[in-house]
């Protein structure tokens, strides 16, 4: 899918020197901050997007005058907010930041501390050249910028906050409009300690007290206090029923690869219900033959709109 890239909105005032591209939900948002030494971008988009993202961030380059891409930090590593590392460090010779948690996965590409397979979702191998570790304060476009930890959506995640501005990226942490899901994982404990987790990161969230947000997903906002009721009531309503977060969780995942790949047999919706481990570890909150739980999930989607059944294909919309 190729979205619009569009200059922020103009109702939130961003400090010169920093740019965000608003993308769609495939690729997550990309930050650009230029600076005399070399410009830097949060999040580097999905893999299949990465053309795009090169394209975007060369042309952000020239109309700012910035004669090279630095380095590339990640809030953390999804396919939609890493898949454009591999691209960008091989085609622009830039850095590659990641959260300390990642290091080893990303290391030995070990797909046990990855969530490339575990989701059923596709990132080209990248190297880091350093990590960011919650503390950490980095200049960006000329201002401080402090990492912060915000575990849940991710355990590695990080956020970045400028004090002096006001200002959040979030990655997935908080969205206008509710926050990442909580993927359940091969150890059923996991889950609760992430929902936990996601509670503590919105009342660090809240603590900032930011004038602006600029989440992972759509567009930066200024009501932090109307998505911090909207993000907690989602977690309360999900984190109350695993298995009605489970069926939130299947459906994110096969609207994601939808999404992706544009069009999908039925079959291969049954097969990815069958093998994906995500969903696999989501079912085990939901107990259906995986064929049922794909069937009812397309339904599901149907259902409101965000899919269309031509026999024997499902179809994004
Ligand atoms: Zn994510």
């Amino acid at each position: 899918m190729t979205t619009p890239l569009q200059d922020p909105a103009p109702n939130v005032a961003l400090p010169s020197g920093m740019t965000v591209f608003e993308r769609g939900w495939l690729s997550a948002n990309c930050v650009l901050f230029a600076d005399d030494n070399g410009a830097t971008l949060i999040d580097s988009g999905y893999f299949a997007h990465a053309e795009q993202t090169l394209a975007l961030v060369r042309h952000a380059l020239e109309r700012h005058a910035t004669a090279r891409l630095r380095r590339v930090i990640n809030t953390h590593l999804h396919s939609d907010h890493c898949g454009g590392n591999a691209l960008l460090a091989r085609d622009l010779r830039c850095e590659i930041v990641i959260p300390e948690g990642n290091s080893y996965g990303v290391r030995n590409w070990d797909q046990r501390f990855l969530s490339f397979e575990a989701t059923g979702q596709h990132c080209d191998r990248f190297d880091f050249t350093d990590t960011v570790t919650p503390g950490d304060v980095l200049t960006l476009g000329g201002r401080e910028w402090e990492a912060l930890a915000a575990p849940g959506h991710d355990v590695d995640s990080v956020m970045f906050h400028c004090e002096d501005e006001g200002i959040l990226i979030s990655g997935d942490a908080i969205w206008e409009d509710g926050c990442g899901a909580m993927f359940p994982t091969a150890n059923p404990k996991t889950l609760a300690e992430d929902f936990g987790a996601a509670f503590e990161t919105l009342e660090l969230v809240e603590s900032l007290d930011a004038r602006v947000i600029v989440p992972g997903h759509g567009r930066p906002f200024t009501d932090a206090e109307g998505a911090l009721d909207r993000a907690r009531s989602r977690l309360r309503r999900l984190s109350a029923d695993p298995s009605r977060n489970g069926r939130h969780v299947v459906k994110v995942l096969l609207k994601y690869r939808l999404l992706d790949d544009r069009r999908m047999s039925i079959d291969t919706v049954h097969a990815m219900f069958r093998d994906v481990p995500a969903i696999v570890h989501a079912n085990r909150d939901i107990g259906l033959p995986p064929r049922v739980l794909a069937d009812r999930t397309i339904d599901d989607l149907v259902r409101v709109g965000a899919a269309r059944r031509e026999g024997a294909w499902l179809l994004d919309c």
